[in-house]
């Protein structure tokens, strides 16, 4: 029988055996309890004909959980001194393949084609390294990739945020952007004590279930995204002032002043009470006045 990479003392032993030290920069924190990676890997629902894309493999706690339930394992990790503990410590199991790259840089869509295209479907995973978790999220989800679902370990604060509902003081451009693409879900929050070294904050399992189609129909998905991000720049100020000042300019106020009343909304009210809907209409009404 094969023992778990997660446990702590064979955790120990392999970071021994290999004279590993952890580099904060790269958000090493690495996962020893089997119980949350059995959770994980359960929470990403996936089956013996699908595929995983994986995020940071690390040592491989994760990367193994998911050889053993899955039909293909694809893992890209950015740090090199990892790649020969990775061949080592994931030596049983025939159906993974390390990419030594930068997530943020390389062709997910080129290895889920190429490596992925016998699978039924397939899931995004990883405890992610915490200084990157925005860019690593928008950019899987924007390149619109073909897949079910995204399974996250991230900071609690950022599922928190992602996964927020309007009128919550959590809710803001980041929520509309993610729930764009998916609906998003915290699956289960995480302690401190699993990880090693521990982070300073507390973590959360996050669920993006990817959406077919957008929830909402905009005339122009970049413009629409400028109006969120424009609406939150200064959370404290009307939606009136923040497109004022950070989108049109007051030489527009009369085309944004048309614009709020033909979406029914009150110049007075700030972002974080407007729904995805009313956002969409919105800058929908902002460009067909602009263009
Ligand atoms: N999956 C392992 C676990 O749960 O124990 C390690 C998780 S650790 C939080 C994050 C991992 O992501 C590290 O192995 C780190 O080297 C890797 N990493 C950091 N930035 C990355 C990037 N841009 N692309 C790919 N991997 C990255």
């Amino acid at each position: 029988m094969i023992k778990n990479i997660a446990t702590p003392g064979r955790t120990k032993e392999i970071l021994e055996k290999h004279g590993f030290s952890f580099k904060k920069s790269l958000g090493q924190n690495f996962l020893i309890d089997v119980n949350i990676l059995n959770q994980i890997a359960e929470a990403a629902g996936m089956s013996e004909q699908d595929g995983v894309i994986e995020v940071g493999p690390g040592i491989g706690a994760l990367t193994e959980q998911f050889a053993k339930r899955v039909k293909q394992v694809e893992a890209f990790e950015i740090d090199g001194r990892l790649i020969p503990i990775l061949e080592d410590t994931l030596s049983p199991y025939t159906n993974v393949s390390i990419h030594h790259e930068d997530v943020l840089k390389a062709d997910v869509k080129k290895v889920l084609k190429e490596k992925l295209q016998t699978v039924k479907e397939t899931a995004v995973v990883g405890n992610l390294p915490y200084y990157v978790t925005t860019p690593i999220l928008m950019k899987l989800l924007e390149q619109r990739l073909p897949v079910t679902r995204i399974v996250v370990m991230i900071q609690k604060e950022v599922a928190d945020r992602i996964a927020a509902k309007p009128g919550s003081k959590e809710y803001g451009s980041l929520s509309i952007a993610v729930q764009y693409y998916s609906k998003a879900a915290t699956v289960m929050t995480v302690p401190k004590t699993v990880f090693v070294p521990r982070p300073n904050v507390d973590s959360a399992v996050l669920r993006l279930e990817i959406r077919d189609k957008a929830p909402v129909d905009v005339k122009d998905e970049q413009f629409f995204f400028q109006v969120v991000r424009a609406s939150f720049a200064q959370r404290r100020k009307t939606i009136w002032n923040n497109l004022q000042h950070n989108l049109l300019g007051k030489e527009r106020k009369n085309l944004l002043a048309d614009a709020l009343e033909q979406a029914d909304i009150d110049p007075k009210r700030r972002g974080e009470t407007l729904s995805m809907e009313e956002f969409a209409h919105l800058s929908n009404q902002l460009y067909e006045r602009i263009t």
